[in-house]
């Protein structure tokens, strides 16, 4: 994608999850061919800023060697699958998801559709656990809950805005949930729309023609998700660290690649915020001090956690103020009381990665933020 500092290249990281030696390629990539400026997106992937047309082709061909990417498109729209960032090492949750992620995302890419799937078509796995990811826009939200010794499913389809169907599920194995999520993008495919704008019979069929049923939406993560949170092993204990509105130059990348070699892995959140995964305690301090030289914060009362912003006039043409600057004197004046609301500034009305959650200012003609309920 073309953006005003130059173009902007995407990778999708199903459930966020990305080895260190892939985050030292982003590191290098970045240096090597763009500003040296990686963003988390509200889906928890990442996006590499300001290459130049020329040399395009090259950094995407470096994400594609070092398994950030498919190298065909179409392909690689299908990988867009959302989950909980410490699914599989949260003691909380009702079950684990890694290994589903990887098999819906398996399954998505092999399937024969008819069709090219929505830029922005996505599915939304969430674990009931200790960070929840239930509010990320998505085609499909697919809910584990524990009910009765057993874990019980949810879904939503197209619940990124009026959900067409939601309804519980009930006991599923992992085979119906791919055949489902399969099915609904068929169907995407097939009438070239995402699944909010499915007509109602299709929705039906989806949903196995289980009558419309309200169920309750899972909230967003708590913004202040950050600092270490119990791990299933005793022993261990996982890190979530904050960069500063979730972006994260060579450097800082290159730390967090070192503090991820010291766990059992790294995820990138929707919140724009990285854990480290299943740390020994004896190493919790070394590996916190390697997130602060990251330049992320631990500390859930750090008045960041509250704020974001798209790239506004930095790094995009429809941008009318600096969402930057302002986000950072937003942060800098935050009360530390650890209850702030959500606040997201907006370069235009497109609301560019906006939290469902969040307070929108968007910036109007004259560069000014205004509420939501004033903006165009
Ligand atoms: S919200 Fe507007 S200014 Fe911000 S990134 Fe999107 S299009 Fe650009």
């Amino acid at each position: 994608m073309e953006t005003a500092d130059g173009w902007l290249l995407r990778m999708r990281l199903p459930g966020g999850t990305i080895a260190p030696d892939q985050f030292d390629a982003v590191a290098d990539t970045s240096e090597r061919w763009g500003r040296g400026i990686v963003e988390i997106t509200a889906r928890g992937n990442l996006q590499l800023r300001g290459v130049a047309a020329e040399a395009v082709a090259l950094a995407a061909d470096a994400l594609v060697h070092a398994g950030l990417a498919d190298p065909e498109p179409v392909l690689d729209a299908r990988r867009a699958v959302v989950a909980p960032p410490l699914t599989g090492h949260d003691p909380a949750e009702a079950r684990s998801v890694a290994g589903l992620t990887e098999v819906l995302v398996d399954a998505l890419v092999a399937a024969a559709l008819p069709g090219p799937l929505a830029p922005k078509f996505g599915v939304v796995l969430d674990t009931t656990g200790s960070i929840r990811v239930g509010a990320v826009p998505g085609d499909l939200l697919l809910v584990a809950r524990p009910a009765a010794g057993a874990t019980e499913w949810w879904a939503a389809i197209g619940h990124g805005g009026q959900p067409g169907w939601s309804g519980v599920l009930g006991p599923c194995t992992d085979a119906e949930l791919v055949r489902l999520t399969v099915d609904l993008a068929a169907r995407c495919a097939a009438h070239g729309c995402r699944a909010a704008d499915l007509p109602p019979a299709t929705v039906a069929a989806v949903s196995g023609h289980r009558p419309y049923a309200p169920v309750g939406r899972a909230t967003s993560p708590a913004a202040a998700s950050v600092g270490p949170w119990d791990h299933v092993a005793p022993d261990r204990v996982s890190v979530v660290g904050a960069p500063p509105l979730g972006r994260l130059g060579p450097d800082g990348l290159r730390r967090l690649a070192g503090a991820g070699r010291r766990g059992l892995g790294l995820r990138v959140t929707p919140t724009g915020c990285v854990a480290v995964l299943g740390v020994r305690r004896h190493d919790l301090d070394l590996v916190t001090a390697e997130l602060h030289g990251a330049g992320c914060s631990t500390d859930p009362l750090d008045g960041w956690h509250a704020v974001s912003a798209c790239a506004g006039a930095d790094g995009c043409a429809s941008g009318r103020a600096d969402t930057l600057a302002a986000a950072t004197l937003v942060a800098r004046c935050s009360a530390p009381d650890g209850r702030r609301p959500r606040v997201h500034l907006s370069g235009c009305e497109k609301r560019c990665g906006a939290p469902g959650d969040a307070r929108i200012l968007v910036a109007d003609e004259a560069g000014r933020f205004v509420g939501d309920e004033e903006a165009p």
